[in-house]
């Protein structure tokens, strides 16, 4: 067990401290706190699970969160009004709409959803105005989970400049805004999906690896150079009896497993922290960054609205 645990659920609570003192002199000028209103449709466990974290931890650090709720039969025109009162309302300078929507409401819908939420208070960073800000190095407004491995890597200590860095996954709202993230750094970035060939070899070029693929245990020790930095994305719900006894052997983690049938793995198999120089643990890892760059992207956004900018 070589590899040093890059502590998330510490250096989130680091992001939040320093949100704070935002959070009290804008509350103190506008005679309101920060608002964040957030959309959730339906009752996926998953989601109402995502949804509470970020309603505790945004009360937690002085925010008004509204939670708007909506049924799994609401359609796209309702969730599109409900946005659009959200984009009207003084009160709320953030606005998130928990993904993924109920497949009922039709393919395309999560991305006609993000782009009618007003650019100014899209503090997910999904809307196409600050996408495009993203790629052109200007955005105030950034996805929040590669953000938020960004912090990490600076808050360890982990050099970006120069190094090699894979990213596997191209999604919108983690693998894309990551890799341009790492390049705006100064990384030389290589994106790898499903269909890339010789992944293994090529991941094991990278002095930062990004597993964001969401396949449980995939990144396994032939895939990370020894020394380097693997930052594990992933978060996937293992009910398989026998993969579960593979990736949490000797874990005491197993027998939470045992007694829930069912748990949360990364993409990166356990394996690698033999051979990693440092890695961030699923759960306690990436997760708690991604919440608290919410905040501070809420907070960023109510700044701007009261100046204008
Ligand atoms: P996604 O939209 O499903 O994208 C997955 C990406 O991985 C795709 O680009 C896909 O390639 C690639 N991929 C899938 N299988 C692959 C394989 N066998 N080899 C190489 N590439 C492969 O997922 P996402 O939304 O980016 O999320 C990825 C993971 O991160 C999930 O486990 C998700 O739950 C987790 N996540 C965590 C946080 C957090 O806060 N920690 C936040 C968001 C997401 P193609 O494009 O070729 O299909």
């Amino acid at each position: 067990m070589g590899a040093r645990l890059l502590d998330g659920l510490a250096v989130a609570a680091t992001i939040r401290e320093s949100v704070m003192p935002r959070v009290q002199a804008f509350t103190a000028r506008a005679g309101r706190p920060p608002g964040l209103g957030i959309v959730l449709v339906g009752d996926n466990p998953a989601s109402e699970l995502y949804v509470s974290s970020k309603v505790k931890a945004g009360g937690e650090s002085g925010l008004r969160v509204d939670l708007q709720r909506l049924p799994a039969t609401a359609t796209l025109d309702e969730l599109l009004r409900l946005v659009d009162a959200l984009n009207r309302s003084d009160q709320h300078d953030g606005i998130l709409v928990q993904d993924p929507l109920p497949e009922a409401m039709g393919k395309g819908a999560s991305q006609r959803v993000f782009d009618a939420i007003d650019p100014a208070k899209d503090v997910d960073g999904f809307h196409p105005i600050n996408v495009g800000k993203l790629v052109q190095q200007r955005a105030h407004l950034v996805a929040c989970t590669p953000s938020g491995v960004i912090e990490m890597l600076d808050r360890s200590g982990i050099a970006i400049e120069g190094r090699r860095a894979v990213v596997i996954g191209r999604s919108d709202i983690v693998g894309k805004p990551m890799a341009m993230l790492l390049l705006h750094r100064s990384a030389t970035v290589t994106i790898c999906h499903s269909k890339t060939r010789d992944l293994a070899a090529l991941a094991a070029e990278a002095d930062i690896l990004v597993a964001a693929l969401g396949r449980p245990g995939f990144v396994t020790r032939t895939f990370v150079k020894p020394g380097a930095t693997v930052i594990d994305v992933g978060i996937n719900r293992v009910t398989d009896e026998a993969l579960a006894r593979s990736l949490l052997a000797g874990s005491p983690r197993l027998a939470v497993f045992e007694r829930r049938r069912s748990i949360v793995v990364g993409d990166v198999h356990p394996e690698v922290a033999e051979i990693a120089g440092a890695l961030t643990p699923v759960p306690g890892g990436v997760g708690p960054l991604t919440i608290a760059m919410l905040l501070k992207n809420t907070v960023t956004a109510a700044e701007a609205r009261k100046s204008g900018k």
